[in-house]
C-alpha cells in the first residue's frame, strides 16, 4: 500500500511538472491529432500556406494599405465570480490586440536590430461589436453563468502517464522529456475526448446546450470565449491550456473531416480567464506568466492562419514562411520557476544552421510574453490574405467599398430589388472567369455558381442578400433585396 501511495505521489509530481512546462496553446496537439488521423491533412496545411503566401506576395504591391476594422464579441462563461472577468479587463485585451496588430505596442522598439527590418504591421483594428446579429445595440460582451467547472474536461489516467513515460523516458530534469510526456498525455486525452465531428472537449464552451454560449455568426464576428480551462487532476486544479483557435479552413482542398464538420459553430478563439487581458488579477495562478494579453494575440495569430514559428518540431519543421528563423520550440518558457530573461534569450539559437538566432520576439513563439513584440512581414502577408480571403466575412462592407474598384465599376447588377431574376453586366472582363456566391444576411451561403448573365434567385426567401462576384484574384460584393 505504501509503495502504491509513493508511486501515486511520484506520478502526480510528473504530471504537475509536465503541465508546469506547458505553454500557451494546444495548437500542436490539435494539429498532430489530425495529421495522425487524416490522410491529406498535412498536405492541406502546406497548400493553405502556399496559397496564402502567393496571395500575399501577388498582392503586396496593389494591396490597399488601409486598416481593416473587425468586430469582436467576447463571451464570458463563468462558474465562479472570479471567472466573471471585468469589462475593464476585456477592454485592456482589445487594446493589446490593436497595438500588437498595428505595431503600436510600446515594446516594439525592443526587437533586436536584425529583426526590426522584418517586423510587419497587420493593420487590423479590433472593436467590440456595437450591433448584435439581430441588429440591436450591444456592448460586444455577453455573460453566461454555467454549472460547468472547467471546459478542459478531459480524463488523464495513470495508464496514459505510464505509457508516456515508457515512450518518452523518465528523466524529468530534461525539458524535452517533460515536453514529450505532456504532449502525449494531453494529446491523448484530447483525442479520447474528441467528438465524431472532430470538435474538441473544450469546444463545449461554444454551445449553450453544453453549458457554454452559442457563437454569434462566426463569419461576421470574431467570437472570443473566456472561460476556465484548468484541468482537474486528482482534485487539483492544473492550468494546462491557455487558449486555442481553429485556423481559417475554407480552402477547397482540405480533406473531408480535416476540421470539425460543425466549424461554423465552433470557429473563434478561446482563452483561459487567467490569461486574458493586461494585469489579470488571477495571472498569478499561472505563475504570473500570462499577464500581458499576449495569449490572445498569439491565438488570434492562429485564427488568421499562422503557425508556431518552430513548426512544432525540430529544425526541419517549419512554419512555411521564410522571414522567421528555424527554431525548436522553447521548452522552458512555460515553467514559472525557470523563466529566462529576454537578455538570456539573446544567445538562444536552437537551429544554428540557418545563421540567425531564434526570434524570441515573435508572437508565434513560446517565449515569455515580456520578450515578444512582433509579427514578421510574411506573417502579416498571411494574416492579410486570410482576412481578405476565408475571413473576408469580417470586413465585407469594407471590401465592397475599397476592394477591386475597377471590377466594381465594371459591374452592373439589376434589377435591385428583384422578384427573382438578377441580371449581371460586366464590361471589360470575361464573365466566365468569375463565380457568383450569394450569402444571406446571417452569413450562410445560399448559392454558389459560375457567373452567368442571368442568375435565378427565385428560390430564395424574401430578404437582403450579399451577392459576391469574384475569383481568386479579386472580387466585389453588392447587397441585393429579393422581394
Ligand atoms: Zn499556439
Amino acid at each position: 500500500m505504501k509503495k502504491t501511495f509513493t508511486l501515486f505521489l511520484m506520478l502526480l509530481a510528473i504530471v504537475q511538472l509536465a503541465i508546469a512546462q506547458t505553454h500557451k496553446c494546444r495548437q500542436p496537439s490539435v494539429i498532430q491529432n489530425r495529421i495522425a488521423g487524416l490522410p491529406g491533412y498535412e498536405a492541406a496545411i502546406a497548400k493553405t500556406f502556399d496559397t496564402a503566401r502567393n496571395n500575399s506576395f501577388q498582392k503586396a504591391n496593389s494591396r490597399s494599405k488601409q486598416v481593416f476594422t473587425v468586430p469582436v464579441v467576447v463571451h464570458v462563461v463563468y462558474n465562479t465570480g472570479v471567472q466573471n472577468i471585468s469589462d475593464e479587463l476585456i477592454h485592456s485585451q482589445i487594446d493589446v490586440l490593436n497595438k500588437d496588430f498595428q505595431r503600436l505596442n510600446s515594446d516594439a522598439g525592443d526587437a533586436r536590430a536584425l529583426f526590426q527590418e522584418v517586423a510587419g504591421n497587420a493593420e487590423i483594428q479590433f472593436v467590440l461589436a456595437d450591433t448584435n446579429p439581430e441588429g440591436n445595440p450591444t456592448t460586444g460582451i455577453t455573460r453566461t453563468e454555467t454549472d460547468v467547472e472547467t471546459f478542459m474536461d478531459v480524463a488523464i489516467s495513470f495508464e496514459s502517464i505510464f505509457s508516456a513515460t515508457d515512450s518518452c523516458g523518465v528523466d524529468l530534469a530534461d525539458p524535452a522529456t517533460l515536453s514529450c510526456i505532456m504532449e502525449q498525455i494531453l494529446g491523448g486525452a484530447l483525442e479520447d475526448g474528441a467528438e465524431e465531428n472532430g470538435s474538441l472537449p473544450m469546444d463545449n464552451v461554444k454551445s449553450s446546450a453544453k453549458g457554454g454560449k452559442d457563437p454569434w455568426n462566426t463569419e461576421r464576428y470574431i467570437n472570443l470565449w473566456v472561460c476556465n480551462l484548468n484541468m482537474n487532476f486528482q482534485g487539483q486544479e492544473i492550468p494546462a491550456v491557455m487558449g486555442f483557435a481553429y485556423p481559417p479552413t475554407e480552402a477547397p482542398y482540405w480533406p473531408e473531416g480535416a476540421i470539425p464538420t460543425n466549424i461554423k459553430a465552433v470557429d473563434g478563439v478561446v482563452v483561459h480567464h487567467e490569461a486574458f487581458g493586461v494585469d489579470n488579477p488571477n495571472a498569478g495562478q499561472v505563475g504570473g506568466l500570462f499577464n500581458r494579453g499576449r495569449t490572445c494575440t498569439h491565438e488570434m495569430g492562429h485564427y488568421f492562419g499562422l503557425r508556431h514559428i518552430s513548426g512544432d518540431g525540430d529544425c526541419d519543421s517549419d512554419d512555411g514562411i521564410t522571414d522567421t528563423p528555424s527554431e525548436v520550440a522553447s521548452q522552458s518558457a512555460g515553467d514559472p520557476a525557470n523563466q529566462p530573461s529576454c537578455e538570456e534569450l539573446h544567445s538562444l539559437d536552437t537551429c544554428p544552421a540557418d545563421d540567425l538566432p531564434d526570434m524570441y520576439e515573435n508572437f508565434m513563439s513560446y517565449n515569455p510574453e515580456a520578450c515578444q513584440n512582433l509579427f514578421t512581414k510574411e506573417q502579416v502577408g498571411i494574416i492579410r490574405a486570410m482576412l481578405e480571403g476565408p475571413r473576408s466575412g469580417l470586413i465585407l462592407q469594407q471590401l465592397t467599398n475599397t476592394h477591386s474598384t475597377e471590377l466594381d465599376q465594371a459591374l452592373t447588377i439589376f434589377p435591385n430589388p428583384t422578384n427573382g431574376q438578377l441580371n449581371i453586366q460586366l464590361i471589360g472582363y470575361d464573365l466566365k472567369e468569375f463565380d457568383v456566391n450569394i450569402q444571406n444576411i446571417m452569413g450562410q451561403e445560399v448559392l454558389s455558381i459560375p457567373a452567368t448573365k442571368a442568375i435565378d434567385m427565385s428560390t430564395l426567401e424574401a430578404g437582403v442578400y450579399l451577392v459576391r462576384l469574384g475569383n481568386d484574384k479579386f472580387s466585389t460584393t453588392r447587397k441585393v433585396s429579393v422581394l
